[in-house]
């Protein structure tokens, strides 16, 4: 017997019936304390699985998912309020301008392109803002941590 005496590792491990090193498994054949101490852990163990659950005075979980951050939504809205005034103004254009329609398409550096030149430094403006915001976010984070 060489091994050394099985640590409380292997011997959790042995009385929670997970499989040992072979060294480790053939000394805690041969030995009567390491032995012992197994058997004590799986009393201790038996008598853990027999204790009823913890009962709390308050909602545990309740008061965990408050402690969580709010996630972000995937696409940020302001985007999609901006889709939504740019449908609105093609709608209205569309709606007002329907018998010149052709001919409005045909120009497109007249007003349809002046307006999808707006819509797009809309967009870009949006990103923009989402951008800095989110910075402002990671900084304020480095800052506490
Ligand atoms: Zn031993």
């Amino acid at each position: 017997m060489t091994q050394p005496h099985l640590s409380d590792d292997a011997l959790q491990m042995a009385a929670a019936a997970a499989p040992l090193p072979t060294a480790a498994a053939a000394h805690l054949a041969g030995c009567r304390l390491c032995q012992a101490r197994r058997a004590t852990y799986q009393q201790l163990f038996a008598a853990a699985a027999q204790l009823p659950p913890p009962v709390f005075a308050f909602d545990l979980a309740a008061a965990v998912l408050a402690q969580l951050p709010r996630p972000k939504p995937a696409f940020p809205w302001v985007l999609v309020l901006v889709a939504v005034l740019v449908l609105g103004v093609v709608g209205a254009f569309v709606a007002l301008l329907g018998g010149a329609l052709g001919q409005v398409l045909q120009g497109w550096s007249t007003g349809l392109g002046a307006g999808l030149v707006a819509v797009a430094g809309l967009l870009v403006a949006g990103q923009g803002l989402e951008l800095l915001a989110r910075h402002r976010r990671h900084m304020r984070l480095l800052t506490f941590s």
